[in-house]
């Protein structure tokens, strides 16, 4: 069975996984993006290609493959816009190094391998029609709920090569600064950015609150999964935020399935864990909101690849890739 290596480069961190062609996962390795290394002379690119070089020499000398002759392609997913036909990173707002670096090509002659390059969160999509529980399904959106909220949607079967920016649907007129440089975007009301920003908003005009006291009482060390760990508490605070975030994820949603017509919304990434503080006021949203013919079979279901839903479905992209090289080849 063929193994490739899976990619996920995010605003943070960088998930880098070993996969069969059945999805399995054999060796994975997480480590920051090394975006804010890059000094001087330094090329993120050549970061990368090293990054990648240690994990195939840790994966050899664990014996899970004997060396890069066993990998049969590398998938990469990034966080940004992409141009897939020359393989470009066109722009990526929160790793602003890369943009404009031409990887695919960069990463063909270093590794003599065939590549892919998706945006992280259709790659995250593909994952989730090829092993993930979308598996059966038609159509479906997915949201990437991180440090951002990205989005990917497979349509009758296939994944969309769209840019589905649905973090950037303006959702308030006039509402809070986006790092895209609009203002009101869904992103800044639905992501762990929004989180942070909207507990630290609040703390800072008075609300009374136990996060106030967390972080070494120093309000600006708050982290989303801090604002979680409060509402568990039962912080009136934390649960208004986490409610904020479904009731504008719900918008988003019922936007969303009257656009497009889906089977399934499903939502996953790093912050999924917060599921239970969201989804009712999310359900709730998406019901008032959208066509009441078009969301009654529409399910909200929570993604079961969370921790490398990125990786594998770029894994999932070479392979889908050389099936394809195959088919034309042969036929
Ligand atoms: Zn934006």
């Amino acid at each position: 069975m063929k193994i490739a290596v899976g990619i996920d480069i995010g605003g943070t961190n960088t998930k880098t996984i070993l996969a069969r062609e059945n999805g399995e996962v054999l060796f994975s390795h997480k480590s920051f993006t090394p975006s804010v290394k890059v000094k001087g002379d330094e090329r993120i690119e050549n970061l990368l290609i090293n990054n990648l070089k240690d994990f195939i020499h840790n994966a050899t000398a664990k014996k899970v493959i004997s060396g890069t002759s066993e990998i049969s392609g590398i998938g990469i997913g990034i966080a940004g816009l992409i141009d897939r036909k020359n393989g470009v990173i066109i722009q990526s707002p929160n790793i602003s190094a890369i943009s404009g670096v031409a990887l695919r090509g960069i990463f063909e002659k270093e590794f003599s391998l065939p590549v892919t390059l998706e945006n992280d969160a259709n790659a995250y999509a593909f994952g989730e029609k090829w092993i993930g529980v979308g598996k059966d399904l038609d159509s479906f959106i997915v949201l990437t709920l991180g440090t951002g909220l990205g989005g990917g949607l497979i349509y009758k079967g296939k994944l969309y090569e769209g840019p589905m920016e649905v973090g950037h649907m303006t959702i308030v007129p006039s509402g809070r600064y986006c790092t895209c440089g609009s203002t009101g975007c869904l992103e800044s009301y639905a992501s762990g950015r929004a989180i942070v920003d909207r507990a630290v908003s609040s703390l800072e005009k008075g609300t009374e609150s136990l996060l106030s006291k967390c972080c070494d009482g120093n309000i600006y060390k708050i982290t989303p999964e801090v604002v979680y760990e409060k509402a568990l508490d039962g912080d009136s605070l934390s649960r208004e935020v986490f409610r904020e975030v479904g009731q504008f994820l719900g918008i988003g949603i019922a936007n969303l399935i009257n656009i497009l017509g889906i089977d399934a919304v499903i939502i996953g990434g790093g912050l999924i864990g917060g599921w239970d503080m969201f989804i009712e006021e999310l359900s709730k949203e998406v019901h008032k909101r959208a066509f009441k013919l078009l969301t009654t079979d529409v399910k909200i279901l929570k993604s079961a690849l969370t921790k490398d839903g990125g990786s594998v479905g770029a894994a999932g992209l070479l392979f889908s890739h050389l099936a394809g090289s195959t088919e034309q080849t042969t036929s």
